[in-house]
């Protein structure tokens, strides 16, 4: 059984069984909060266990190192969809410990796309187009400093509204313990 049908299998018996019930909750945020965070599988669950959140309460962005990497990119977006449209009224940019972004080198990966096939002239082509593949592909240095960088890049946003908070923590992935790295009351 390949990986699809074992996923497609479960969920034909947890509809049938009525599992979903338990998961019923409207599509706004009961804590009218939005938490950008990293797809890390540890912090799947960990990162709303640990903070006392279930299904329903927060909207959920994730992306590798909760980055806002790009000011119109999609992270950014759903952050002012969440705030305009789905009762947002406070963000946290959640960091981790021990990210596999943070130790990202560009080198490893572009090396690893033409081992897979990928010709090295896309490169070329994308770096003249403006795309700077390598730098793109580089992760932070200091998670703190990203999360506080998240912080100021989403206050500073020209759509965004000032009276938002913006929090900013940084989770430790073993044992869901946060560092408050900026306090979006005061901020
Ligand atoms: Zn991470």
């Amino acid at each position: 059984m390949t990986l699809l049908e074992e996923l497609l299998d479960f969920n034909s018996k947890f509809v049938e069984e009525e599992k979903y019930l338990e998961y019923r909750t409207t599509s706004t945020p009961d804590k009218k909060l939005l938490i950008v965070s990293c797809m890390d599988t540890r912090l799947t669950e960990l990162s709303l266990k640990a903070l006392g959140l279930k299904n329903g309460d927060i909207k959920q962005v994730k992306n590798a190192g909760a980055v806002i990497s790009h000011p119109y990119g999609s992270t950014m977006r759903s952050i002012l969809v969440g705030v305009y449209q789905l009762n947002v009224d406070e963000v946290i940019i959640m960091g981790h410990y021990d990210c596999g972004f943070g130790a990202l080198k560009p080198e490893p990966i572009v090396q690893a796309m033409q081992d897979r096939g990928i010709n090295k002239s896309v490169f070329e082509t994308l770096e003249h187009s403006g795309i700077e593949v390598y730098s793109w592909l580089k992760g932070f240095d200091s998670v703190e400093e990203s999360v506080l960088e998240g912080v100021k890049n989403i206050k500073n946003h020209p759509l965004m509204d000032d009276s938002v908070p913006i929090h900013g923590l940084v989770m430790n992935p073993e044992t869901g313990k946060v560092d408050l790295i900026v306090n979006g009351y005061e901020y």
